[in-house]
């Protein structure tokens, strides 16, 4: 079960990810998570960092989509802001929205990689579709409350985290 739990990698925000090393891992797809990894829990704005994270990803040929446990109205007008598709209301970690936003990609599971902020949902839902994931730390403090239980356990999974 805890092999389900361990990132691949963990970087602090989105921005400190290396496209140079996701594109030498032969990575295509990216799925990026909404609340506290592109975006900070109920902000609309994209940070400039992650907008230039975003086109550099794209240069670089990289396929992206957000796929989000959210609402499909606050999802969408990220996503659009953003300029990227988007899979909402998406049940995280259930397969089902992973295998739509590897649909939507059209790349392989092996060689799509999922970033997010949350052990119990983006990085288990990834593992369970054989996908590699990276682990982020959240942009801010706040989270949902159904966040905040899983955060708990997330410190006995992880301890060493420093969330
Ligand atoms: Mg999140």
């Amino acid at each position: 079960m805890f092999r389900f739990l361990r990132p691949d990698a963990q970087a602090r925000s989105l921005a400190d990810v290396s496209i140079d090393a996701l594109c030498e891992g032969q990575t295509l797809g990216v799925i990026v998570d909404l609340d506290n990894t592109l975006v900070g829990y109920r902000q609309d704005c994209l940070p400039a960092d992650h907008q230039t994270w975003l086109e550099h990803a794209r240069s670089r040929g990289l396929r992206l989509v957000l796929l989000s446990n959210n609402f499909p109205e606050r999802v969408g007008t990220v996503a659009q802001a953003a300029g990227i598709a988007c899979v909402a209301s998406a049940l995280k970690p259930l397969p089902g929205a992973f295998r739509r936003a590897l649909a939507l990609l059209e790349t392989p599971a092996a060689r799509t990689v999922v970033i997010g902020d949350q052990l119990f949902t983006d990085v288990l839902g990834a593992k369970l579709c054989g996908m590699r994931t990276i682990l982020t730390e959240p942009l801010v403090e706040h989270d949902f409350a159904t966040t905040r239980v899983l955060r708990f356990f997330e410190r006995l999974v992880m301890p060493e985290r420093r969330t």
